[in-house]
């Protein structure tokens, strides 16, 4: 019986101990760090100087790689692998399912008299041609020309996975389709960072001081998670398929006493921590924090930023390891954006700035008023970036588990705004002559002239409802959602700031011919805050007041995903796509319609999910407490003749209707399944039938369901209670 199977999994879960790390063995932090990597070290140690000198400058730059030294690379990068027992090699990708993909070939070859060599060119390191066809493409290509290819992406380093049996080697690289079109997320990431490279080098040498060649940007990710005994993981459906509870009446006890938020951590989730740390370490992610997180049973991790490129990647990786090491431990890491109703869900921070190639952090307020007037720029132009394209931003964190956190005041509201802080508001204020910066400055500041202010870091206090923060040095996009790749949410922050930069270069093209430049860029910068201030907001983005004052400014309030979606091929985004070069029109169709069939088809999965646990497992546990009142009843009945039974009688008929209740939300939900048009994949209207009758469907069904669970015996519900699997550890 089920029900026997959830109180052997907790008293499996009360006897053990915490389990020994896998690894005990693990030498000092400096030395482990980044063995596995196909880093700088390795690099300088194995590769002829000239060769060595051309790799860097890709990496760094992002250009592409002279061919004719791709074979020496390819033998370096192989003999590091093989004397470290790598006997395969994976172009590693992330196609559009959101999750990354992998095939792998070993090095193997033979010569002619049947001899085996460990093999490996740089047209194999360089290009890889995997069969396309069952990869999401949203229309870009038919399955009789499959043909995609996977292309090295030299900014990301190479590394070592080890498995069970032996070692690959793994090579991130983008993935387009034969004619060019990107089937997968890293090549408009790594486009968008061309945009915004070209566009701020464009601006910053119009400023004139040092020559900057590149710039690039930088993200750091929060990454928030949930941990539950894999023995009640297992004995649910819902996570099995959905990764997030379908049904669960609320635990008596939540997250309101706060006391889980900063508290210790449990010992057995600590030995789980340490050895993801471990692996991440050797793998050069710099894990930096770790936490218990506000919900019980969440927890976050962030590594240190880097450059975006690679923060995505091994953000997928972080993803994946803190996944399989959960499995070691006998625990399932979720990483939904809401496995539990009621319950604070994950979302991952996406910490974004720019640097440039003489290591400068471009939105690290200057002292200096050269750098000041630098700084502002950059900050102009994302606020403008930000107002003009919010609705873009708000597509990019876009999913059906997201729109369970957006907006229900654990997570900022769906309303994209910018959060300053008090120190740059004033600056602001100032440049717009609505007030002066303090009490020792008089006046209207002006841009570049000594009245310009030395920026320190803003120390006030954060705004933790933004969903755009900016905090000190960087902006925190707070939007994003916790499973979710950051490729698109950082492709988008590239873009848009690209595109601003360049606008702002524009203007001081046509402007510059007459006049001091400080003061055409002090013009400049007044005008566009003052057309886009209006994206500014620092009060609390969770009350109703915002809600209604955005709608005043004419701030878009994308509720949900239906809604936000098909904003991605508005006018507006279509030209920045165009400009910047990151999609083509075709592209960013074909992109739109990937994402509406990701979320139909998550809420069919939802729906199917719940039908089947309700047929199979609810309503059976139903059905045994009505048996066990009927018989008591007449039982009873028999026993004491003269007994009155209105207790069980009332409980009896409460749980009939009930039944009733929960069956015809049943055959309700189950039709909205069966109307599901294989005509409509892919399409708005699908999503739209989604929102506005499959997901109340399932709403009425679940409700139904939660009250239930309350009222049927303890010891015949089947499935693994919320306080259950929040609490056992
Ligand atoms: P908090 O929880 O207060 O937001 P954390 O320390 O948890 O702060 O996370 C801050 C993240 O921001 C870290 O990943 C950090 O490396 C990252 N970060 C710091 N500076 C930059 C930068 N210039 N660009 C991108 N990310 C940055
Ligand atoms: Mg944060």
């Amino acid at each position: 019986m089920p029900s026997s199977a959830r109180r052997a999994a907790i008293q499996a879960i009360a006897a053990q101990g915490p389990l020994a790390p896998t690894d005990t063995d693990r030498g000092p932090l400096t030395e482990i760090y980044g063995s596995m990597v196909f880093n700088e070290r390795s690099q300088r140690q194995r590769l002829p100087k000239a060769a060595y000198k051309k790799l860097r400058h890709t990496m760094q730059t992002g250009q592409s790689l002279d061919p004719a030294i791709a074979d020496a690379v390819a033998a370096a990068m192989r003999d590091w692998a093989v004397e470290n027992g790598a006997t395969h090699f994976t172009h590693w990708f992330q196609p559009m399912t959101g999750q990354t993909a992998e095939k792998h070939d070993s090095f193997l070859s033979l010569t002619s008299d049947d001899h085996i060599i460990n093999e490996f060119s740089g047209s194999a390191l360089i290009r890889g041609e995997p069969d396309a066809s069952s990869f999401p493409s949203g229309g870009l290509r038919s399955t009789f020309e499959a043909r995609g290819y996977t292309q090295w992406d030299p900014t990301s380093p190479a590394f070592l996975r080890k498995g069970p049996g032996g070692v690959t080697l793994f090579i991130p690289t983008a993935f387009c389709s034969w004619t060019g079109e990107a089937l997968d997320k890293k090549t408009p990431l790594l486009r968008s960072e061309e945009a915004v490279n070209h566009a701020a080098v464009r601006l910053l040498n119009k400023l004139g001081g040092e020559k900057v060649e590149n710039v690039y940007s930088t993200i750091g990710l929060e990454q928030e998670y949930f941990l539950v005994d894999r023995r009640l993981a297992d004995l649910r459906p819902d996570l099995l398929s959905c990764g997030r509870t379908l049904f669960g009446a609320n635990p008596p006890k939540g997250q309101e006493l706060a006391d889980n938020y900063f508290g210790a951590i449990n010992e057995r989730v600590l030995g789980y921590m340490q050895d993801v740390e471990y692996e991440l370490w050797k793998l050069g992610i710099p894990a930096k924090t770790r936490h218990n997180e506000v919900a019980p049973g969440q927890f976050e991790l962030a590594p240190i930023f880097k450059k975006a490129t690679v923060s995505v990647d091994q953000n997928m990786v972080i993803m994946e390891l803190l996944r399989t090491i959960a499995e070691r431990h006998g625990l399932k890491c979720l990483m939904h954006e809401k496995p539990f109703n009621g319950i604070n869900g994950s979302g991952k921070h996406n910490n974004w700035s720019l640097s440039d190639n003489l290591g400068r952090n471009l939105l690290e307020p200057g002292s200096t008023p050269e750098d000041s007037l630098q700084f502002l720029l950059f900050l102009t132009a994302t606020i403008r970036a930000v107002d003009r394209h919010a609705d873009l931003m708000r597509v990019s964190v876009a999913s059906a588990a997201n729109d369970h956190r957006l907006g229900a005041n654990e997570a900022p509201p769906a309303i994209i705004s910018i959060f300053l802080g008090s120190q740059l508001e004033g600056v602001v204020n100032a440049l717009l002559g609505r007030e002066s910066l303090g009490a020792s400055h008089v006046g209207e500041i002006r841009l570049g002239v000594s009245a310009m202010p030395p920026l320190p870091r803003d120390i006030t206090d954060r705004n933790r409802t933004s969903p755009f923060a900016f905090t000190g040095n960087k902006f925190e996009f707070r939007a994003v959602g916790s499973s979710q790749s950051t490729a698109y949410p950082t492709t988008v922050l590239n873009a848009i700031v690209a595109d601003s930069l360049n606008y702002l270069s524009d203007e001081i093209e046509s402007r510059g011919a007459n006049g001091n430049l400080k003061d055409v860029v002090h013009e400049i910068v007044v005008e566009t805050l003052r057309k886009h201030e209006r994206v500014l907001f620092s009060g609390d983005n969770y009350s109703e007041q915002w809600t209604a004052e955005a709608e005043k400014r004419g701030l878009p309030n994308l509720k949900d995903t239906a809604t936000a979606l098909p904003h991605f091929v508005a006018d507006h985004n279509i030209a920045l796509f165009e400009s910047t070069k990151v999609f083509t029109r075709r592209e960013a169709e074909s992109r739109l319609n990937v994402m509406c069939e990701n979320y139909a088809q998550q809420i069919r999965i939802e729906g199917a999910t719940s039908t089947q646990m309700v047929s199979t497992l609810i309503l059976p546990a139903a059905v045994r407490q009505q048996t066990l009142l009927a018989h008591s009843i007449a039982e009873t009945r028999q026993a004491l003749p003269d007994v009155e039974l209105h207790a069980q009688e009332a409980m009896l008929r409460e749980i009939t209707s009930f039944i009733m209740e929960l069956s015809s939300s049943l055959k309700k939900l189950e039709d909205k399944l069966r109307s599901f048009d294989d005509e409509d994949r892919g399409t708005i209207d699908l999503v739209n039938f989604c929102r506005d009758t499959v997901i109340p469907a399932r709403a009425e069904l679940r409700g139904v369901a939660d009250k239930i669970e309350d009222l049927v015996d303890d010891s015949l519900w089947p499935l693994p209670k919320y306080r259950e699997m929040l609490f056992h550890r």
